[in-house]
């Protein structure tokens, strides 16, 4: 595969951005390659600046659960865009929005819209810390919450593919109120509370981890921190920014009979723009100014352009549930599935952890549970496989700890041609 003008851009790109990238996730580092550029993409596919065609499994890491360029989605931003890109005040479609939000996650009695995950995880941290008059958050290792001071403790995504868990620049004060323990642990979670009893405001958690590759949790686990919390007079926030709309419309929440205090969303509900939102209990985001003292604000928050792109992707959801999570079940499940089987006759060592339309290949014989298990996996083999699926076609997300995501638009073909390069990837000791 040829990708001399992706060379010469990236060459560029370095000039201008560190590595060369806008978010470090984007660097092809831990994979020993130079990413392609993209010009365009349509469904399921990516188009480089070679010319060179991908199926996409990490759509743009997560948000595209319909594919790319939705016919609906693109109507909905283009007839937006004519009535102008931004007012800065108050419009229709955010309520419609928030309506279609809180039909979907009825735990969330209010919220407020912000322009990505790291803001919601930070200004739902801020509200839960104003709600109980605490200082310290329980986060878990491996979980990524954004880029916020407070939580890049332990934390995964582009943080553990670059082996940075706490970044510098963050004051030890503000680390040191950050409490991270091992995910699937309950055990840990009641020590930490015997420990810190009247000291810690809330415990965030990625209810499905997605950002040490995918991890499930155990059964149970999720409705015992729910008891801790309560125990304990803390509030419980879930971040759904990446399982919200993905692993059931109702994110986790519906998944597994969640009710949390808060929760967080991102990537899907913007439809591809950029969207946060956080939300829950009404005496909790009661507390935020102009009712309450709690500061937070944004002057592209509930951007016509990214309503627009959110109401059309979950409208699009709500009215096709009954058809679309089974699809992308059934599509994610053959794909996973076949991978696994190729490992396996060709005796490659490889876990499968998935949920829904998202799922992680550990290079490890597993099983793997929390971020110390995921940690096991041959990065090394996980790199050889990733560069033969891409010079196949097949574009993974260039990391053993993130989860890869399909859309409405993969089907068949798409997992058939996958498999035969995983095949030929694990045939060839991915070399
Ligand atoms: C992606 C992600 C975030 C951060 O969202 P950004 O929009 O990248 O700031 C937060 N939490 C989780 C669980 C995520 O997957």
């Amino acid at each position: 595969m040829n990708h001399t003008r992706s060379q010469a851009l990236q060459t560029r790109a370095e000039r201008l951005f560190p590595g060369g990238v806008n978010s470090p996730v984007r660097a092809f580092t831990a994979v020993g390659a130079a990413p392609p550029f993209v010009e365009r993409a349509s469904g399921a596919y990516l188009y480089d600046a070679d010319g060179n065609r991908y199926i996409d499994y990490f759509g743009s890491w997560g948000p595209m659960i319909l594919g790319h360029a939705f016919p609906a989605v693109v109507e909905a931003i283009v007839r937006a865009a004519r009535d102008s890109s931004s007012f800065g005040a108050s419009t229709a479609a955010e309520s419609e929005l928030a309506e279609r939000v809180a039909a979907c996650f009825p735990v969330i009695e209010k919220m407020r819209f912000v322009s990505s995950g790291t803001e919601a995880t930070m200004s739902a941290i801020r509200l839960a810390r104003a709600a109980t008059g605490r200082k310290i958050i329980v986060k878990f290792e491996g979980c990524y919450h954004g880029h916020a001071d407070g939580l890049l403790v332990k934390a995964g995504s582009g943080a553990a593919t670059f082996g940075i868990p706490g970044s510098a620049g963050v004051p030890e004060e503000i680390a040191r109120l950050t409490l991270a323990l091992p995910y699937n642990d309950l055990v840990a979670v009641e020590s930490a509370f015997a420990a810190h009893s009247h000291a810690i405001a809330a415990v965030i958690v990625e209810p499905v981890v997605g950002n040490s590759g995918c991890i499930l949790p155990a059964p149970g686990y999720l409705a015992g921190l729910r008891k801790i919390t309560e125990r304990h007079g803390a509030l419980l926030i879930v971040d759904e920014v990446m399982t919200g709309f993905r692993i059931a419309l109702g994110g986790a929440c519906q998944l597994y009979s969640l009710e949390p205090d808060l929760v967080t969303l991102g990537k899907i509900v913007g439809g591809g723009l950029p969207v946060g939102l956080f939300g829950g209990k009404r005496c909790f985001m009661d507390l935020l100014t102009p009712l309450g003292p709690v500061y937070q604000a944004g002057t592209l928050s509930g951007n016509p352009l990214a309503m627009a792109a959110g109401n059309a992707t979950v409208g699009y959801l709500q009215q096709h549930a009954a058809e679309v999570y089974p699809q992308l079940e059934a599509t994610a499940k053959a794909l996973v599935e076949g991978v696994a089987r190729e490992a396996a006759r060709a005796g490659k060592p490889l876990t499968a952890n998935r949920v829904g339309s998202m799922w992680t290949w550990f290079f490890s014989p597993g099983p793997v549970t929390n971020y110390a298990d995921a940690a096991k996996s041959d990065t090394a083999a996980f790199g050889r496989f990733h560069r033969v699926m891409l010079d196949r076609g097949v574009w993974l997300p260039p990391s053993q700890f993130e989860a890869a995501f399909l859309s409405t638009a993969h089907g068949e073909a798409e997992v058939a041609e996958t498999i035969a390069a995983a095949s030929q990837a694990f045939e060839r000791g991915g070399e």
